[in-house]
């Protein structure tokens, strides 16, 4: 199995932001638009690990990357704000 970890760390930390401080549109078109303009800045991070150790993966490599990841997507979440396609 072939994952990029950046993008499962991307969407677990959108949910989270979403819940916390997000006040525009939650509708899935708007999150894959949040999404495809923050995966686009970040470096993807391909894994050919198994599903359980990926999690595992996923959590250490979360900590290293979350000020990044959620700098990007609160660059996202402003340009869909503003931006929003319906
Ligand atoms: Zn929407």
């Amino acid at each position: 199995m072939l994952c990029n970890v950046m993008e499962e760390i991307t969407r677990e930390t959108l949910n989270d932001l979403m819940t916390e401080s997000y006040i525009g549109c939650t509708c899935e078109l708007c999150q894959h638009d949040i999404l495809a303009i923050a995966l686009n800045r970040l470096p993807p991070q391909y894994s050919s690990t198994p599903t359980g150790e990926l999690y595992v993966k996923a959590r250490l490599f979360a900590s290293q990357w979350r000020v990044d990841v959620v700098r990007e997507l609160t660059y996202a979440m402003g340009i869909v704000t503003k931006t929003r396609r319906h």
